[in-house]
């Protein structure tokens, strides 16, 4: 039986060597597990792995750091201002499990500042971060850090290489993976568009919304966005071209549409 078992790990070695050796050839998405922020109806959290034919990016950092999570761990009332948060995986391991540690990822974006978008992001101060303008400068102003932000967690990014954003970005130049802002939430927040060959045209939701039923009531957007009237007008242009585009919406914080799709190490293609 040991020997079976060496022979196993071996293969999956093997297996994570020929993914770092062969280059894709068409782009793929990888869904990765945050774990909840608890409570009666929770919120999932989820990190998302875009590996493309010219380089990768990583979209989001999940709400817990993976140094406070212990495998199989309770990270309950761990975080000042996560008390309920939840996860019994760290994003390290379950990038690393695919292939793609933090020295293979090209390009670091978070939807926006929040904590529960960005408790790993110094992790990823090696990539190129990929940030809208307006949201660096909220990032690091002086005074007092910007609501639901903490600053410890991304502090690293202040000094990485940036390319600063001013609307929509191309992020491989051939229209399959695009940065759409969708401020209002935060100054600078913003959305990401896939064209997958098979899965087809996707756009992760950030927080534009929460929950589904948000949508479906069309409800008003949350009281603490830094500029509500701002995010009502966001949710009417993106909404505009999920129609016109024929683009299917993922809510990141729908725990159904978390754990009903495909996690990390399977993949969209
Ligand atoms: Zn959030």
């Amino acid at each position: 039986m040991v020997g079976v078992a060496v022979a196993l790990a071996g293969m999956a070695t093997r297996e994570i060597l020929a993914q770092q050796s062969t280059p894709v050839s068409s782009a793929r998405l990888y869904v990765l597990d945050c774990g909840n922020l608890g409570g009666d109806n929770p919120l999932a959290m989820g990190a998302y792995l875009i590996v493309h034919p010219k380089g990768t990016l990583l979209w989001e950092a999940c709400g817990l750091p993976d140094d406070r999570i212990e495998a199989g761990g309770n990270t309950e009332g761990l975080m000042s201002n996560l008390q309920r948060a939840k996860s019994t995986k760290t994003l390290r391991s379950q990038l690393q499990a695919v292939g793609y540690p933090a020295s293979r990822i090209t390009f670091f974006a978070v939807s926006h500042y929040h904590d529960d978008h960005t408790a790993n992001a110094n992790e990823y101060r090696g990539s190129t971060w990929l940030v809208q303008k307006v949201e660096r400068d909220a990032m690091f102003a002086d005074g007092p850090p910007p609501r639901f932000a903490d600053p410890n967690f991304y502090s690293a990014l202040k000094n990485a290489k940036t390319t600063l954003l001013n609307g929509e970005h191309d992020v491989f130049g051939d229209g399959t993976v695009v940065i759409k802002p969708a401020p209002g939430h935060t100054p600078g927040h913003q959305t990401l568009f896939l064209n997958l060959p098979k899965t087809g045209k996707i756009l992760l939701s950030g927080d534009l919304y929460h929950r589904q039923s948000e949508r479906d009531n069309h409800e008003p957007p949350p009281a603490y966005d830094t500029n509500p009237a701002q995010d009502g007008e966001s949710r009417v242009a993106i909404e505009k071209f999920l129609q016109a585009t024929g683009t299917t919406l993922w809510i990141g914080h729908d725990l159904a549409r978390l754990q009903g799709g495909k996690i990390a190490p399977a993949y969209y293609e």
